[in-house]
């Protein structure tokens, strides 16, 4: 076995979170019951947060960064896994608390491991990733509760050339809704017409502060977005109708009033993907399986080496990134 790697990691520089590649070995590793070797993780705009050092995603430091992995049992000290079993982690507090993907070789709790889908390779599951795996916890969410279905009208997905809302726009178009997608780049619009959108509004709309009542025209929303245009969302929705909120790439804030819920009974579901339990997790996957067509998600993915990771994660953050980046580990 491969005596030293590389990982990214986050370390304290004068009190501040720098990362940078170190070498390490498997004994630098936690003690945790699982050995994995890693073949891929991915980028989420949390590892963006977490590598560029913009929040405090790493609580302890040093941190291996990286909220996804994906690759193969090596060692188990649990019953429930095996060496050569393929496997997948999204979340559990990994680069916040716990040692995550960027890493030839991780150690992990095995109640935090999913077998990886019949449906999916390991490439395929980090093209999903944390993000693709919140799309399907948010399309769940809204069909779980029981209002929304593919003829209700139209659904909007904010932040849709993103990770979280490319998948999005691709599982809900697949599932038969009528998709509204907002962004703020108008040259992704073929690419989101590909993944089955079926209209664009320009997402400067949202974010400018609009009445409490707005026309009413969504008749659900997945929202990546937060603060302003998530409260102008929720005032455009339908007498009704749902949002599902997992995101905050315009904002963590929430300047809206409580009146298209008292007066239109509206609902806002939040969405966590990090410590979602094991059965709504597993039922993501089955949307996943079920909805993601492969086609769709190879046009949202594209692969880079973990050398790349730092350069891209200021890219993400700068609102730069299509889709979903799949970082190559092995
Ligand atoms: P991406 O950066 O890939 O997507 C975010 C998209 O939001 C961008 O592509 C852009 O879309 C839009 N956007 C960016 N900045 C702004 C802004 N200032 N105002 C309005 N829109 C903006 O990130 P991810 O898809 O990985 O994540 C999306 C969000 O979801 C993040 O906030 C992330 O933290 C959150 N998230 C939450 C999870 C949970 O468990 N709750 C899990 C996964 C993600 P466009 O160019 O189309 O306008």
């Amino acid at each position: 076995m491969t005596e030293t790697f590389t990982a990214l990691m986050i370390e304290d520089a004068d009190g501040k979170p720098r990362a940078g590649f170190k070498t390490i070995s498997l004994a630098d590793l936690p003690d945790h019951d699982v050995l994995v070797e890693v073949a891929y993780s991915s980028l989420n705009y949390k590892d963006g947060l977490a590598v560029t050092g913009k929040s405090r995603i790493a609580r302890k430091l040093p941190m291996v960064a990286g909220a996804d992995l994906a690759g193969t049992v090596v060692e188990s000290r649990s019953p429930d896994w095996r060496a050569g079993d393929k496997v997948v982690v999204n979340g559990w507090g990994m680069s916040e608390t716990e040692w995550g993907g960027y890493s030839r070789f991780q150690r992990v709790k095995p109640q935090w491991l999913t077998r990886l889908p019949d449906a999916f390779s390991l490439e395929q599951a980090m093209a999903i990733g944390t993000a693709g795996y919140t799309s399907a916890l948010c399309v769940n969410a809204l069909e779980d509760w029981g209002m929304i279905k593919p003829d209700a009208g139209e659904v909007l997905v904010t932040g849709a050339a993103g990770g979280v809302g490319s998948v999005a726009v691709a599982l809900l178009a697949n599932r038969g809704y009528n998709v509204v997608a907002s962004t703020g780049r108008p040259e992704t619009h073929d690419y989101l017409s590909s993944l089955g959108a079926k209209g664009f509004i320009d997402r400067n709309t949202l974010t400018e502060k609009g009445g409490p009542l707005q026309k009413e025209r969504w008749a659900g929303a997945v929202d990546t977005v937060g603060s302003t245009t998530l409260v102008n969302v929720l005032g455009q929705t339908v007498y009704g109708g749902a949002v599902a909120a997992c995101g905050l790439a315009g904002g963590f804030d929430l300047p809206g009033t409580v009146m298209p819920h008292i007066l239109r009974a509206v609902t806002l579901i939040g969405v966590d993907s990090v410590m979602a339990p094991h059965a709504k997790r597993d039922r993501a996957w089955a949307t996943l399986a079920e909805s993601l067509d492969p086609d769709a998600l190879s046009r949202i993915t594209q692969v880079e080496p973990l050398e790349r990771v730092p350069e891209l994660a200021a890219e993400i953050l700068a609102g730069r990134i299509q889709g979903r980046v799949v970082v190559r580990i092995a």
